[in-house]
């Protein structure tokens, strides 16, 4: 077995194992245990963290990384935030978690009315899910159950866009990608949806009436067949992270009007500021039928995530056959994850996250793109508080690993991408070091 991680026990002081030591302790996470996408019998290098604080991650021998990846996309306060951590203390000392059966609490009540007000206008009715993926489902199963209850049952299929990414759960992987996205090799066991081109007009450009034939014309095919449009509002995230312009989903919202399909949005990533608008969606001043919300939503201290739709849906949903909406996790709407949901929303609310994001979004510009003119670059992106450097070719991404956190930072490429976005209260300096790290990698 091979093992990549550093072995000598007293070069990590800070390590506090369960009674074994560090190397155990590594060598056991290694053979034992499974981490994102990855393999047990040829196992990456993983990094030992110990602590986090502001945008710092601390590291078993001492080191202190800045963090460029939020934690994939959850942690816009930082780490170890004075008033998350009350939150959480509090709620504690009342009750850790309490069954949303028959029984309702403070913090998920709080929570809802929160997401009703600041979410696009008309989504009112909120289910709290147990991660993003499983608000996917809660999504799709809702746009079932909607056309079922309107006696449309055949509108049992979904259309989306490709190089999308929704989760991994069965029905989330099912309208990911198929073909470039992870899930390729369940395609035989997945439903077959309808995918449209991913849109080619970037964020700042205009579609014009050509830009939207193809996707005209799967709607006049398959629209009669289609429940609902599922897409990734303005940033397609972990399927390439791409930036499309307003105007495709302002058009997805016409045409699923007229095509009496409901229109999902998923703001898991792109929710609660990170696009420099409050929701992805605020961009092409639309509302959705159904809204995904999850990841940054306890400012990455917890899982929980929530579908939010509208009064319509609701009342047709619950007017159908079941009577009821299908579906109801063990977990679900966990009061500890909701309080500490309740104050970070408190939180981002209260800072000036608008001048935050457009600061950061004016750095990023200023010391990303000029990196577009290396060869090896295929683009830069930025858009509010992310910035996307995409390669011609695939980064190995132990290699890159390697050499950011030598370089004192926390940045983890996929494919062929390099992407940061960094909490919102990053400091220019820290963010300046992110960037140049990715500058000396690349040039
Ligand atoms: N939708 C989008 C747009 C995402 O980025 C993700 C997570 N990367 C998910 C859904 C799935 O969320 P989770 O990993 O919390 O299940």
């Amino acid at each position: 077995m091979q093992n990549n991680s550093p072995s000598n026990v007293d070069n990590f002081p800070l390590w506090r194992g369960t009674g074994e030591g560090f190397e155990e302790d590594i060598n056991f996470d290694q053979n034992h245990i499974w981490h994102p996408y990855t393999s047990l019998t040829k196992p990456l290098p993983t990094y030992p963290v110990v602590s986090a604080s502001g945008v710092r991650l601390q590291l078993a021998d001492g080191k202190e990384l800045v963090d460029g990846m939020s934690s994939w996309w959850t942690a816009i306060h930082g780490y170890n935030v004075p008033e998350l951590n009350e939150a959480a203390n509090e709620q504690l000392q009342k009750m850790a978690h309490v069954m949303f059966g028959g029984i309702t609490h403070e913090p998920a009540i709080k929570l809802c009315q929160k997401l009703v007000k600041i979410t696009p206008e008309g989504l009112e009715k909120v289910f709290l899910a147990d991660s993003g993926s499983v608000s996917v489902e809660v999504a799709m199963k809702m746009a079932i159950q909607y056309q079922h209850a309107k006696g449309q049952a055949q509108k049992n299929k979904f259309m989306t866009i490709r190089n999308g990414y929704h989760g991994d759960t069965t029905g989330a992987m099912s309208v990911c990608d198929p073909e470039g996205g992870m899930h390729h090799l369940f395609s035989k066991f997945l439903p077959k949806h309808v995918f449209v081109n991913q849109p080619n007009k970037r964020f700042d450009e205009s579609c014009e009436e050509e830009d939207y034939a193809a996707l005209e014309q799967a709607f006049r095919l398959n629209a009669d067949k289609c429940a609902a449009f599922i897409l990734e509002p303005i940033v397609q995230g972990a399927g390439g992270m791409w930036f499309y312009s307003p105007d495709y989903l302002e058009r997805i919202r016409e045409l699923c009007i007229q095509h009496d399909m409901l229109l999902i949005a998923d703001e898991i990533a792109t929710g609660f500021g990170r696009t420099g608008k409050l929701f992805a969606c605020e961009h092409a001043s639309i509302s959705p039928d159904i809204m995904c919300v999850g990841k940054s939503l306890t400012g990455g201290y917890m899982t929980l995530a929530a579908t939010l739709t509208t009064q319509h849906v609701a009342e047709t949903v619950c007017n159908g056959e079941a009577g009821v909406f299908m579906h109801g996790p063990t977990f679900m709407g966990n009061p500890l994850a909701c309080a500490i949901a309740n104050r970070s929303l408190e939180l981002l609310l209260e800072c000036n996250w608008q001048e935050r994001i457009s600061t950061i979004e004016r750095q990023l510009k200023r010391e990303l793109l000029p990196i577009g003119n290396a060869l090896k670059v295929k683009d830069v992106r930025v858009l509010g508080a992310i910035g996307v450097v995409e390669m011609n070719e695939s980064v190995d991404v132990s290699t890159a690993q390697k050499f950011f956190v030598e370089n004192g930072v926390w940045i983890r490429p996929f494919r062929n991408l390099i992407y940061i976005m960094p909490p919102y209260m990053i400091a220019k300096e820290d963010l300046q070091h992110l960037t140049a790290t990715i500058t000396d990698f690349i040039v």
